[in-house]
């Protein structure tokens, strides 16, 4: 007999959990159809209507105290290009805030959103994959690789990059590969970062130090995939020696953990955010390079977005997978991811290039941002959170 619940989520990352998590603390009969978490090293600068999301669901108090507040941001042009940009410093104290937002490590924010889910009664927990998806008139059946179906009125695909779901709607994705990898690793050092994160703009990408509890601190180094493969070949004292070299000992003496991930960097974007029973949130929908921490903020403002919609359904006993409210979702996510995912490739591309007109354009850029603090301060408020169509959740209010 397949099991039949309201909702069923695709993929256990932290964006399927939120949205998991979200309706079935609401009291929407969700399962969630994930295998065990896969070893990540990432970590996560969450931004702070992401936190309210979190803290509202109960979740956030399960993973602060590896979080690091993010107090002040800064960029630096670390190319040896013949126009290059002022330093520029971004305060969260001028914008009248403490943080920014809090930098955590993914396994514990993915085990903090499991524990909590596992708290609610309409949550379940199905430890398989989605081999295939049946999609119909009234709801969506999903045979899972081990064995047994799950039936839903909605399917959440958050099943990550190569999605089984997606291609079950015929979504299509529009993709975008670059001549770049991020290296991403942990590491400790001597001197104090004073949750102070560092972006050094580099010709072949940024090179970002961002804070961990006490002497520690996540990186993000983005070079061309000759040199990732190289330095992630290093034993790990070179690899120290290297990161010192490449962040100007800002930090101090550099001691790497153990893990290191390595991803080619691409942008894809789905030319629908849902169709047919089935929602897309997270990478599912929309992968971009790790620059200005944009990517899972993003993926839980999906989360969020699609919760809000299927618990006001539920309430009024009404669908919860309509075309209707998948209508809706779509239209409502629309202008946040297209305006992140423009914002993101712009920032890449003028690194990137080697056109001089771009260059200059993109260190007067920078050098504005500096002197105009109202400029500084509207960039602040909308890289952090957009202005419009915020759900709920980032508002710090339960569903
Ligand atoms: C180096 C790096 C640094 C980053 N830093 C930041 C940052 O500071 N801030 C930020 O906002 N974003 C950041 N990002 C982006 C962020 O990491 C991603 O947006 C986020 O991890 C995506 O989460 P997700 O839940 O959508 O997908 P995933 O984490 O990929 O989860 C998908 C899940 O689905 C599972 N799955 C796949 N297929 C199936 C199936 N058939 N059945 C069941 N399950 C399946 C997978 O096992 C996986 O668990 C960074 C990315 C990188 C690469």
């Amino acid at each position: 007999m397949p099991q039949e619940v309201e909702v069923v989520v695709v993929g256990g990352g932290p964006a399927g959990l939120t949205a998991a998590l979200a309706m079935a603390a609401a009291g929407v009969e969700t399962a969630l159809v994930a295998a065990k978490p896969r070893p990540d090293n990432r970590t996560t600068a969450l931004h702070r209507a992401s936190i309210a999301a979190l803290t509202t669901l109960g979740a956030w108090a399960r993973c602060r105290d590896a979080a690091a507040a993010l107090r002040t941001m800064r960029i630096i042009d670390d190319t040896s290009r013949l126009i290059r940009a002022p330093e520029v410093t971004f305060h969260a104290a001028d914008i009248g805030h403490d943080a920014f937002g809090f930098n955590v490590e993914n396994r514990r924010l993915v085990a903090a959103l499991e524990a909590r889910a596992a708290d609610c009664p309409a949550f379940t927990r199905i430890e398989d994959t989605a081999a295939v998806v049946d999609l119909g008139e009234s709801g969506a059946t999903v045979s899972l690789a081990g064995g047994g179906e799950v039936q839903a009125r909605l399917a959440v695909a958050a099943d990550g990059r190569n999605s089984v779901l997606r291609k079950a709607t015929g979504i299509e994705i529009d993709r975008r590969s670059y001549p770049q990898t991020a290296l991403a690793l942990n590491f400790r050092h001597t001197r104090p970062h004073e949750n102070i994160s560092t972006e050094f703009h580099t010709e072949s990408g940024p090179f970002t130090l961002v804070p961990l509890p006490g002497l520690r601190s996540g990186l993000v180094c983005v070079v061309d995939p000759d040199t990732a493969a190289t330095l992630s070949r290093l034993d790990d004292a070179a690899l120290a020696r290297e990161i010192e070299r490449r962040s100007h000992s800002i930090l101090g003496k550099v001691t790497v953990e153990p893990e290191r991930g390595v991803f080619p960097l691409e942008r894809a974007t789905a030319r629908a955010f849902a169709a047919q029973r089935v929602a897309l949130v997270g990478e599912t929908a929309h992968v971009m390079p790790p620059i200005g921490a944009q990517g899972l903020n993003l993926g839980l403002r999906d989360a969020a977005m699609i919760s809000e919609l299927v618990v006001a359904a539920h309430r009024a006993g009404a669908d919860v997978g309509s075309e209707d409210l998948l209508r809706r979702y779509d239209e409502a996510r629309r202008a946040d991811i297209a305006s992140r995912t423009l914002a993101v490739d712009l920032l890449n591309l003028s690194l990137l290039t080697d056109f001089l007109p771009v260059q200059g354009l993109r260190g007067f850029g920078l050098y504005m941002l500096g002197q105009v603090a109202p400029l500084r301060r509207a960039l602040m408020r909308e890289g952090i959170a957009p202005s419009a169509g915020t759900p709920r959740l980032m508002r710090g209010e339960a569903l």
